[in-house]
């Protein structure tokens, strides 16, 4: 349930001289943040630069395109009514459907009025004299805003590839997070994926019954375990439905990554090959992410991994005939869990098809894309269409490319250059009164989002509603808050696996991106914790000021 609703607070703003508070980015961040500041009786303005509702789901319109974590526990928790209301499809609800339930919040709680689409927000000046935001749009105008709040996503900003000859590619080209709103149709065309991450494992079985023929072309192999997707029954619905607030709030307290599931007691090494085979073979059977949690010590300790890699490892190499292409699928540089695992419906059984070829970027890397096709290690494919699966500058790619100036005219993308830097992924030293949701330091894209999303919105507003009773007008990280913050989220990444792959969790997948484990792994249950008690004890580690340039809370 939300944090307690402070009383009702009397805005200061008017659209005629600016904002409380600017949102930016309408996913379910932004549209559940509007409707807890508007319960505030704050004056907010959303802007978004797609023109529909729903982030993620809005732009990410690939064939295939799902959540992996259950819809019953994927799904906003904060309206009884909603929850109770809204039927999920299947255990893991489709694009568009999300997207529907996205629109349908966004109806049922009456929040168009305040989002402007087709707005971007470009930048983001902080005014130390008043103690307020001027942000710019792309429309051209300024407003004020004495709170702004980036929910612009973790996964936003798709990473289109620099390849030589891109282009002067002939046919289309296609990027998974920004695929068109019209179908695509691929029937009886050649057709090249390039990844084999989340995206691209969703989507590849898809094309590949269209398509005349597939090249999928892999740096690396990724983990992908069987999501066993199916229609949800009205029964499974409804035993939901009537223990949503004990699966809810064990989600949010008692779970690492925010999902309920079946917790695991004992360490992978601690039963025979056999007993493990059988738990792997059960979790294997059932599908889903939580294959990882089989054994509590499978992200800290990697003799434990291995058996649980193995396992994959021998999945593929049952189910793809080819045993050389079994070997290519077959992750082996990464412990499994360390980049984001997949999940799939019938991903490694494509490659037995005969119109589907995998190639070898890592042995052969991609030297440059061609008028009709692709040279790689010294050979040429040819194609019609090509699908970039390459990811997304994750995490503050869309953060980094609003040009956002603090105190003193320092830029956020010149303090994080050597990485993020936040206290509580929630505020950033020298940035006041700005919020961003499931930023770096938070655990984020770590867990079901739309817990940690709901988490820090209801952080955020109980915050903003403490300073309005008191008068205070600006908040902001202290350094020695933050300096220990980053220390702990960095210390707590090292004492798992996570580290030692090229992920998109440690911005390897950008070039020149600084090396750091951004989210903070500790676990929403815990953050959750620490994050109550920062707000119990009066804001520990953020600074508060009732005036401008009068300091008269401070504490860290
Ligand atoms: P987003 O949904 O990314 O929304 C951010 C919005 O901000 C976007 O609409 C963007 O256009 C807008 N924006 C950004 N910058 C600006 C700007 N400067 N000006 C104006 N607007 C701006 N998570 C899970 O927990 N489970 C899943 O199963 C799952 N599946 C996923 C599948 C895919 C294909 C992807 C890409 C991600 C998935 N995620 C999943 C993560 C997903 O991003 C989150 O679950 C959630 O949707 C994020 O919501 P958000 O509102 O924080 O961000
Ligand atoms: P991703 O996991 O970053 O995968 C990108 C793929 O492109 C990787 O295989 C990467 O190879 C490859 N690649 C990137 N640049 C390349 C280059 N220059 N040459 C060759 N290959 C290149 O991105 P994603 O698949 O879009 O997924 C991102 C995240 O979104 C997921 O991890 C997940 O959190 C979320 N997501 C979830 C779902 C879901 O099932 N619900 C679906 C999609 C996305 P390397 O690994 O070698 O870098």
């Amino acid at each position: 349930m939300p944090a307690s609703q402070p009383n009702a607070i009397k805005s200061r703003s008017s659209a005629a001289d600016g904002y409380d508070v600017v949102v930016v980015g309408a996913g379910f961040a932004g549209m559940y943040l509007l409707h807890r500041l508007r319960g505030l009786g704050l004056s907010v303005r959303v802007y978004e630069q797609g023109n529909g509702v729903g982030g993620t789901w809005y732009w990410n319109r690939y064939p295939g395109a799902r959540c992996d974590v259950e819809s019953m526990q994927y799904s906003y928790s904060f309206s009884d009514e909603l929850q109770q209301e809204w039927d999920w499809s299947e255990r893991y609800a489709p694009q568009p459907e999300i997207l529907r339930y996205a629109n349908h919040v966004a109806d049922r709680f009456n929040l168009r009025s305040d989002i402007q689409f087709d707005t971007r927000v470009d930048r983001a000046v902080f005014d130390e004299g008043s103690n307020t935001w001027s942000v710019t749009t792309s429309d051209g105008k300024t407003v004020t805003a004495q709170f702004v709040v980036l929910a612009t996503g973790c996964l936003s900003n798709a990473r289109m590839p620099d390849f030589k000859g891109l282009a002067d590619f002939k046919g289309n080209v296609y990027h998974t997070g920004h695929w068109p709103h019209e179908p695509v149709d691929f029937t009886g065309k050649r057709v090249a994926v390039i990844g084999t991450g989340s995206s691209a494992i969703q989507s590849i079985p898809l094309i590949a019954e269209q398509a005349s023929q597939l090249f999928v072309f892999q740096r690396t192999a990724n983990f992908s375990v069987p999501a066993r997707n199916a229609r949800l029954t009205a029964e499974e619905r409804q035993a939901f439905r009537d223990n949503y607030p004990e699966i809810r709030r064990k989600a949010r307290e008692e779970m690492r990554n925010g999902i309920f599931q079946e917790l695991p007691e004992k360490g992978a090494l601690d039963e025979s090959e056999e007993q493990r085979r059988a738990r792997y073979g059960a979790r294997w059977a059932k599908g889903g992410l939580t294959f990882t949690a089989t054994y509590n010590n499978i992200a800290i300790d990697k003799a434990a991994n291995d058996t649980a890699a193995d396992f994959v490892r021998e999945k593929i190499a049952e189910i793809v005939k080819d045993p050389a292409v079994a070997r290519l699928l077959q992750p082996d540089n990464h412990p499994i869990g360390s980049k984001r695992i997949c999940v799939d419906t019938d991903y490694y059984a494509t490659y037995n098809r005969p119109n589907v070829k995998l190639i070898d970027v890592k042995a052969n890397p991609i030297e440059q894309i061609l008028p009709h096709g692709l040279r790689a290690g010294g050979e040429d494919y040819e194609f019609d269409d090509l699908v970039l699966a390459t990811g997304f500058d994750a995490m503050t790619g869309s953060v980094a490319k609003i040009d956002i100036e603090g105190r003193a005219g320092e830029t956020l993308n010149h303090k994080w250059s050597a990485g993020p830097r936040t206290y509580l992924g929630l505020m950033s030293e020298g940035f006041p009164n700005l919020f961003i949701i499931t930023g770096p330091g938070s655990p984020s894209v770590l867990s079901n989002m739309i817990v940690s999303i709901e988490q820090h919105v209801d952080w955020i507003t109980d915050c903003i509603g403490y300073m309005r009773d008191r008068d205070f007008d600006c908040m902001e990280a202290t350094k020695a808050a933050e300096d220990k913050w980053v220390a702990h989220v960095n210390e707590v990444a090292y004492t798992t696996l996570m580290p030692q792959a090229n992920s998109w969790y440690m911005g390897a997948n950008i070039p020149g991106k600084p090396r750091i484990f951004m989210p903070y792994i500790g676990g929403v249950g815990v953050y959750r914790q620490i994050c109550n008690d920062v707000a119990a004890k009066d804001y520990e580690g953020f600074a508060m000021t009732a005036a401008p340039r009068q300091r008269v809370a401070v504490s860290s």
